[in-house]
């Protein structure tokens, strides 16, 4: 009987050792936090104005969007206000260094190693996927397009906050994340993959792949 007792003791004891080794070597993963402000759509492409249901699968795309390219890295993705990095999906962001309206797809700014806040486009990544649409393409293709628009450009935001002197614009590959334009067709239609930066994130953020071993 006694020597039961200290057998489950010691498990205990050794349990507790587990899982403060287990905490000590996986972090917290830092929160980045994205949401929509009350958008609307219409174009002539598009035919019927955006509704609310298609408006919340242009949501679920984008959120898919970025846990796919962060996927492995230690940041979480949710929809908080209050996350050290944030991003507001806008009706319009415009590029206040010009007098004029000058739309922009994205802007974020960012503190190294401390966080950050931008916030993207709905009305010109909406566009974007009209004008880059192949022909045919059916109104839910269209919708998606938009969400993937939208959550490319917040990989896009996120990086630059997470890495604000990483030069990620440098990029020349027309499929990559980091490549400054939006207004190509890669940002709404086919494969997006990393160019350089994604390293860098992992040396920024570490990598969950890392601290599961
Ligand atoms: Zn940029």
């Amino acid at each position: 009987m006694r020597t039961r007792l200290a057998i489950v003791a010691c498990l205990i004891a050794g349990a507790s050792a587990y899982a403060l080794h287990a905490a000590r070597s996986r972090p917290e993963p830092v929160e980045a936090g994205l949401w929509f402000d009350d958008v609307a759509f219409t174009s002539n492409r598009l035919g019927e104005p955006l509704a609310a249901s298609e408006i919340a699968t242009i949501e679920a795309v984008a959120r898919a969007e970025v846990r796919e390219a962060f996927r492995g890295l230690r940041i979480a993705l949710s929809g908080r206000h209050d996350a050290p990095y944030t991003l507001r999906v806008a009706q319009d962001v415009l590029d206040l260094r010009f007098k004029r309206a000058v739309g922009l797809a994205g802007q974020s700014r960012g503190i190294s190693g401390l966080g950050g806040s931008g916030s993207v486009s709905f009305n010109f990544l909406a566009n974007g996927a009209m004008a880059w649409a192949p022909d045919g393409a059916s109104r839910a293709e269209l919708v998606t397009a938009i969400g993937r628009g939208i959550g490319r450009t917040a990989v896009h935001e996120f990086t630059h906050q997470i890495l604000p002197m990483a030069p990620i614009h440098d990029s020349r590959d027309d499929e990559s994340y980091e490549n400054a334009s939006a207004a190509r067709r890669a940002q709404y239609y086919g494969p997006m993959h990393w160019d350089f930066a994604r390293p860098l994130l992992e040396q920024r953020l570490g990598s969950s792949m890392l601290s599961a071993r």
